[in-house]
Parts: C-alpha cells; structure tokens; sequence
C-alpha cells in the first residue's frame, strides 16, 4: 500500500477530548511527510557526504558526482532538453521564481510579464516590481480563460516577455493546458513559466512532449512536497538566459576569476548557486523522483483523482457545504477547497483538528487575490480591508490529499463535516475564540 511509502502515516496524536487517534493529513498541498525511502538514502549517504566541487577528497568528489548526476535526473524526470536547459538547485519554487526574476531584468521599460489571476504569491510578487505585469482572468469557476490570455498576448503587440503561470492551483487543484498555452505564448513571440509546485509531484509532466512541438521554456519546483525534506528545489530554464549578466547572489562558487577590480564568472548553473551547495537536499530530491518514478506518475495521477472524486462526492450530499468553484474533478489536482455556512474557515479548520485530528489549512493559500475573486468579495470591501490592517480576512479551508491517502480517511472527515453541520451552535459556542490564520 502507498501508505506504507511514507514517514509518520499512522502517527498517534491526541484530541481535544484526551483520546488518541491516528492523525489524518490533509494538507499535502503545503507540505508533503518524506517517503520512508528518502530518510533511508540520506542516512545512507550520510557517511560519504562532503563539500562538493572543489575537495580533492574522495568524498567530494563523490558528493560532486552525485550533485551533478541529479541535473541529468532532474531533466529525465520533467523530460528536459538536457542539450539546450539547465538544472539549478535552489531553496524553494519561491527562491526559484525571484531568481528568475532578476535574470530575465530589462532595462526596456515596455516590457509585460502576464501572470495569472489564479497564481500563489510567489508567482505574483516578485514580478511586481520590475516588470509591467498584466493578468490573464479567470472564468466564473476560476479557470483560466485562454480567451484573455490570446487577448492580452495580442493587445500587447509583442511586448509580453514572459507569461507565468501555474501547472496546478494550490487553492482550487485546477491544472491549466500548459502545452497548449505554450503554444499560444510562443506564437506571440513569449516565454513560458510553469510553477510547477502542486503539479510536479502529482502528474507526470514533460518539458518537451515527444509528439508536439511546443516545450515549457523555465519550470520551479519545490522538493518538499514531494516527499522529500524542506530547503531544495528547482529551476530549470535556458543555458543562455542565465549566461548573459550576472547573478543575483554574488560569492563563493559563482566565480572563474577574481582580482580586486575583475570578475569572471563561472558558467551556470555554478553561476547561480552561490555558496555551499545543500548536498543532502539534492540527494533526498533524488531518491524522491526515484520513488515517484518507481510508483508510477501515470499511477499516482489517477490513485489521487480518485480520492478526489470520491472527496467531493461526499461532501457534495453534506447540506451546509459550500464547495469553492467547479464540482468537477477533472483536469483538476486532489485539492477540495470548501466552506461550513455559517461557520468561520479558521473555526471550521480548528474543530477538525482539535475534534477528528484532520490537518487542513485555512485562510487564503498565498493566493488572496484568487481567493477574494473566488469567494467573491466586492471591490469596496477589499478597500476597506486595505484601510483596517486589523479586519479578519476572508478565506476558506482546505483539504488536499497525498498518493498516502485512503478513503477511509475521507469517511472520517466527512462523518465530523455532518455532525459539525447538525450541531453548528454547540461547535461555534466552544469554538468561537479561535481566530482564524491569515
Ligand atoms: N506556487 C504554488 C502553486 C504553491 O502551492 C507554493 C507553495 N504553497 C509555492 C508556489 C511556493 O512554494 P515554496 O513555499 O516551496 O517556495
């Protein structure tokens, strides 16, 4: 069983009331538990690990092979073109996109990023500040609307440098046709980022399909949620966008060259990654894709939209759910996003894991902008928000499921959503003090 693939699946925890139970992790959106087999590689690694790339040791250079043997394993896992792109190792997707931010930096001041309505913070944000940045809309479900998107490709008459969108939605699990926005974005003479984050670990994805011409020009991952540790992921892009300037961290390894009034830098990827190297991360990522391929990415897809139908068949008949956007669970990540009429979001998420011990998230998902569309919310309510720092905010509560999930679990939340739904006062009473996370 999958279950048995993972770290900590049946850990006991107590509730509210004293008793124990086996904690039900719905919140693999955020973070996944590691697979047994990760732990296991960086135990067994541990003996031989050292600072890589420049030690003279046997075992640097061993961890120096390893390191530089998950670049090949990185692009045979997302299908690269290990030719023309490059495999950097970074912290996060985050990290990765705020790299990505500043090397792609033109003085040109006419030049568009178009993100998306739909995409997390980390998406968003960093583009801000040096790009004009438009936003393809959503439709009245949340989807993305390729209509805008070819509109605002067209209207911009080809300053749109780089269109950054989501693989996967981490509020409302929708997966967006990369391929075919690829082929629109590179039409109109753009580049394409994939924000791979809630995709990578949940479907099988390739940079360059073999039956279409059409390929994702950067994508970012993050390697804790896909069962591996925190503190590694990935940017993969083009050699020569990161050959040009220089990079944004500056410092040991990033150099060919150093006098006190000279620089040459190192080729990427050492180019990007200053410092010493996270050699346990990547050796944790390495295992995890192992893993993953072992399982079956064709596999786990369809194992996790079965839960996810199975999901929101159950908590569509519960009266008193309000599910967020489509009841669809096709094209769509195992992620459910609801509300309790009637009951705050952060209330809802604190009841489920105090009384069931259900872990789901609440609140807006680093994705407010999408969150405040989704639920809604009018236009002169969001100002007035902006105006009182201490107004709650809106939001709704989560659950998205891991390849470690069972159905059983979701009778068990399902169970808890109804008795919470018939006995709504006596819930809100004991709970009314919890406040909900922003
Ligand atoms: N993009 C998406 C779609 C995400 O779900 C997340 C994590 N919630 C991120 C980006 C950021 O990932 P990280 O925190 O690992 O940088």
């Amino acid at each position: 069983s999958y279950r048995d693939y993972v770290v900590g699946a049946d850990t006991q925890i107590p509730l509210v009331n004293g008793q124990m139970t086996k904690a039900i992790n719905f919140d693999n959106a955020a973070t996944t538990p590691p697979f047994v087999s990760v732990i296991k590689a960086i135990v067994d690694f541990s003996p031989w690990y050292s600072s890589i790339h420049r030690g003279t040791g046997y075992k640097s250079q061993f961890s120096s092979m390893l390191y530089e043997e998950a670049r090949k394993m990185v692009c045979n896992f997302v299908r690269a073109d290990q030719g023309s792109q490059i495999v950097i190792f970074v912290k996060n997707t985050t990290e990765a996109i705020n790299k990505l931010s500043y090397r792609l930096c033109s003085k040109a001041e006419d030049n568009v990023v178009l993100s998306s309505c739909m995409e997390h913070h980390s998406n968003d944000l960093p583009w801000r500040d040096k790009y004009k940045v438009d936003y393809i809309d959503i439709d009245q479900q949340g989807r993305l609307s390729l209509l805008d998107l070819e509109a605002k490709l067209t209207c911009y008459k080809g300053r749109v440098k780089l269109v950054a969108v989501t693989g996967a939605s981490n509020v409302t699990g929708y997966r967006n046709p990369i391929h075919q926005i690829a082929e629109m974005v590179h039409r109109h003479g753009a580049r394409i980022l994939v924000d791979g984050a809630q995709l990578i670990p949940h479907a099988p994805f390739d940079m360059k399909p073999a039956d279409s011409p059409e390929h994702i020009d950067f994508l970012v991952f993050s390697a804790h949620k896909m069962y591996a540790p925190f503190g590694i992921g990935v940017l993969i892009g083009p050699k020569s966008v990161f050959e040009e300037s220089c990079p944004d961290y500056q410092g040991g390894g990033t150099v060919d060259l150093v006098t006190h009034d000279y620089i040459r830098w190192a080729p990427p990827p050492q180019k990007e990654e200053a410092g010493t190297p996270n050699v346990m991360g990547v050796v944790a990522l390495m295992e995890s894709m192992r893993t993953l391929s072992r399982l079956g990415m064709h596999q786990i897809d369809r194992h996790e939209t079965s839960l996810l139908y199975y999901g929101l068949e159950k908590l569509r008949r519960i009266r008193g759910i309000e599910l967020l956007g489509s009841h669809e669970h096709q094209n769509r990540v195992a992620i459910i996003p609801f509300n309790i009429s009637g009951i705050p979001h952060g209330t809802t998420a604190a009841i489920l894991s105090y009384e069931g011990g259900i872990a789901v998230r609440s609140g807006c998902f680093c994705a407010q902008p999408y969150v405040q569309r989704l639920l809604k919310i009018p236009p002169e309510e969001i100002k007035g928000r902006i105006d009182d720092p201490q107004a709650p905010h809106p939001g709704v509560v989560r659950i998205s499921f891991g390849l470690y999930n069972t159905r059983e679990e979701i009778d068990v939340l399902a169970a808890l959503l109804q008795h919470i739904v018939l006995h709504k006062k006596a819930y809100l009473n004991k709970y009314q003090t919890i406040s909900p996370p922003i």
